[in-house]
């Protein structure tokens, strides 16, 4: 960046999570900074739809407050007050075997007890601590890793019900490295994934790490962010084309007029991997390789809300929601106990269950019409839940690129991410297919760009600092 550029300001192509995240730290550490975002309303896949005493959170459900940097965010933004997490009861999980429902253990002592995984297997997994570590430049699926670690039944009754969960993925095509960073670095660092797992949970003084939302669903955030960001960000704004001129850039968008080109100091991308691909770049040859991200698989999902009068639903709904393992071999991935999570989510009297189909494991089954799916979600609900009747509020919202697969292979993406940023220093690359999918991971993204961007502009704070 020359002097001269510097005074432009920064573009930020994207206004999901990780672009408005990125454009507010900057706009706080004074660098002027314009957000294109192709949509009439930012926020990216967060989006809550409220009607008649509904909340449908079509795209994420909750943020999980891992990390100081997350609650420390959320502060900053001034929605702390707003917080609102989810209740006691939903720590309870609730897994599907031979068609019950059972609750995931929480404690030793639970674990000793449910039927969920037998004798056998929690008898091999005295043997975890003993098992060899795979070589560290190993490519492990996610499959291969926990039942090399762990044995069958804990993959399939454990973990792939979380993948279908989180990645609506497949454990036999996710990279355990790539997509479970955590999991791989416990058997790395501790040659155990229970050994690790206990001294971290020492080292940190117990489990942490609260799920929340906001009265009003998590689209409370890019609201807020959107706010304060005022008339920096520009709305059904798309960008088609990425010119790198001498020591600025260019980029050319669309917004309902002719197209425009406008110059720019430095470019800041939180784009999904598919529309980075179809942009046009001149002046860095390296963003050529852009094209291969067409490649990173992102599956279909339905976000199905269905309202029903408590008293036509038998299960107690005490518990986050279920989920489905893919040996049970059903037709949903899974179910979230959404006004159980959360107050405000059902009109009283009522309870609102959250479905979510197709994933890479049904992905014709996000394609059924309006009728097959309302048929697959009244027949599911009543065999899993005791559901019965016709739901009193419905409403659908297909994802037909949902979330990018951390698949095997994945660092041929990253290192393409890495060598055009190399390529071009002004240019900066994050979002959910290259920083990790959850909405946490795209805060910290945002963070990160900003801090990348703000080191080259020249010595500025970022107001909000981990
Ligand atoms: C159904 C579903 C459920 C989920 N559940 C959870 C959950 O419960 N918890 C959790 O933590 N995470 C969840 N996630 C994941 C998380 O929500 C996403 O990974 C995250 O929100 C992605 O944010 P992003 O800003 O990187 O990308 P996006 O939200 O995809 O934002 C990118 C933005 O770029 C814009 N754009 C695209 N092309 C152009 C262009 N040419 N010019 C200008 N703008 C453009 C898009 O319109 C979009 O607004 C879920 C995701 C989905 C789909």
């Amino acid at each position: 960046m020359s002097p001269t550029t510097a005074a432009l300001p920064v573009a930020i192509l994207g206004g999901g999570i990780t672009g408005l995240t990125a454009a507010w730290h900057l706009q706080r550490a004074g660098v002027p900074v314009v957000v294109f975002e192709t949509a009439p309303v930012a926020g990216g896949v967060v989006t809550s739809a409220r009607a008649d005493g509904w909340l449908h959170e079509a795209g994420p459900n909750s943020l999980l407050e891992g990390s100081a940097d997350v609650a420390a965010f959320i502060d900053a933004v001034g929605l702390g007050p707003h917080r609102l997490y989810a209740a006691a009861s939903a720590k309870s999980r609730y897994v599907v075997r031979a068609g019950r429902l059972i609750a995931m253990p929480t404690s030793p002592f639970s674990f000793l007890r449910t039927p969920l995984f037998s004798l056998r297997a929690k008898l091999g997994l005295l043997g975890e601590p003993f098992r060899a570590r795979s070589p560290a430049d190993a490519e492990e699926s996610v499959a291969e890793f926990v039942e090399r670690r762990l044995g069958p039944e804990f993959l399939d009754y454990a973990v792939n019900p979380f993948v279908g969960g989180v990645y609506a993925g497949d454990r036999r095509q996710l990279s355990v490295r790539h997509a479970f960073p955590k999991l791989h670095a416990l058997e790395q660092e501790h040659g155990s994934l229970l050994l690790g797992a206990l001294k971290r949970r020492n080292a940190s003084g117990g489990p942490k790490g609260r799920i929340f939302s906001f009265p009003d669903g998590l689209a409370e955030l890019p609201r807020a962010l959107a706010h304060s960001l005022g008339g920096s960000l520009r709305l059904s704004h798309r960008v088609d084309s990425v010119r790198r001129t001498d020591g600025a850039w260019e980029i050319a968008f669309e917004s309902g007029g002719p197209r425009r080109a406008e110059p720019f100091s430095a470019v800041v991308c939180a784009l999904p991997a598919d529309a980075l691909a179809k942009l046009e770049f001149s002046g860095v040859p390296a963003a050529a390789q852009f094209s291969a991200l067409r490649e990173i698989e992102h599956p279909p999902v339905v976000s199905v809300l269905a309202g029903f009068r408590r008293a036509d639903v038998a299960h107690p709904l005490d518990g986050f929601g279920v989920l489905v393992p893919e040996v049970e071999r059903r037709r949903v991935l899974g179910v979230l106990f959404s006004s159980s999570l959360f107050p405000g989510r059902a009109p009283e009297g009522h309870v609102a269950l959250t479905t979510f189909v197709g994933g890479v494991r049904s992905p014709a089954l996000a394609a059924l019409d309006d009728d097959g799916l309302r048929q697959l979600v009244r027949e599911e609900l009543g065999a899993l839940l005791g559901v019965r009747g016709e739901p009193v509020h419905y409403r659908v919202r297909c994802w037909p690129r949902a979330i990018p697969q951390y698949a095997l292979g994945y660092a041929r993406f990253k290192k393409i991410f890495a060598d055009v940023e190399a390529a071009a220093p002004d240019l900066f690359i994050g979002g959910n297919a290259r920083d990790g999918i959850s909405l946490a991971h795209c805060i910290e993204s945002g963070r990160r760009l900003a801090s990348e961007v703000a080191t080259r502009v020249g010595p500025i704070e970022l107001a909000f600092r981990s």
